[in-house]
């Protein structure tokens, strides 16, 4: 099997006068798509935020592409090189046509390599036709879709999600994640969202990682997670349960 691109060894982290987390360990491999799901304040955003450099670990490593990531202790502006990030509302100039939205990140790049990286991830997320259009004529759904774009455009290895696709109806969703597994399937690199609904977990997930009361608690196929959740909690994050004494069963 090809080197994982994000490892994470005995990760733990914990605010100042805030809770405590343990991530253990974990990997994501090329080409993958992992679902990070729990309850609010599980420690998701937590997550994301070590992955990005935003935080520095209590103690363990991410590394991302074989090298740990730098936090802000080191740099001063996070390296997007790294991590690409689609913000929960979109960041797009307004006033800036799609293609330059897109190819925001990579200014240094020689012209015509700029233009056809734009060109494949326009063509990869459906917005050759809008190519020349300013984003504030944009719908939500499109607008998404060039915030992905935006972010992976300069080929970080992975892709990080915060329930940025939250805000749109099912089929849009729905749509735009099957180009962004493609997408991270064909490149080869990798990606990590925060989604709720556990039909969009089923969609796209290789993996499913399951945060639990600031534990990394459960890693495994959507299939596996929903066989046997670990805890009541858990089974409870993909549908509504009801709990029964156990006096009920009568076995
Ligand atoms: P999630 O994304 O799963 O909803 P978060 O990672 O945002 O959870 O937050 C996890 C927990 O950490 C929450 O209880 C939250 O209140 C707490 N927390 C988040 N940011 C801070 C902070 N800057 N200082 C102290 N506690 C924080
Ligand atoms: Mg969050």
């Amino acid at each position: 099997m090809a080197d994982p691109l994000v490892t994470i060894e005995q990760l733990t982290f914990h605010y100042a006068d805030g809770p405590n987390f343990a991530f253990e360990k974990a990997a994501i491999y090329p080409g993958q798509v992992v679902v990070l799901v729990g309850a609010s304040g599980s420690g998701k955003s937590t997550l994301m935020r070590l992955l990005r450099g935003e935080l520095d670990p209590t103690s363990g490593t991410v590394s991302i592409a074989g090298t740990p990531v730098e936090t802000r202790k080191k740099r001063l502006v996070l390296d997007e090189s790294k991590a690409g990030w689609v913000p929960q509302t979109e960041e797009l100039m307004p006033m800036l046509r799609v293609e330059q939205n897109i190819g925001y990140h990579l200014l240094r790049w020689e012209e015509e390599e700029r233009s056809a990286r734009v060109e494949e991830l326009a063509r990869a997320f459906h917005l050759l036709p809008l190519l020349k259009q300013r984003t504030s004529t944009l719908s939500g759904g499109q607008r998404q879709r060039v915030s992905i774009a935006k972010a992976m455009a300069g080929r970080p290895p992975v892709l990080l999600m915060d329930e940025s696709l939250a805000q749109l109806d099912l089929r849009t969703k729905t749509a735009i994640l099957l180009d962004l597994k493609d997408q991270v399937r064909r490149e080869g690199s990798a990606a990590l969202l925060v989604l709720h609904d556990p039909a969009d977990a089923q969609l796209v997930a290789d993996q499913v990682w399951v945060m639990h009361d600031g534990i990394l608690a459960q890693q495994g196929t959507m299939a596996e997670i929903l066989k046997f959740p670990i805890a009541y909690q858990v089974a409870g994050l993909f549908w509504h349960i009801n709990l029964v004494p156990a006096h009920w069963a009568q076995i």
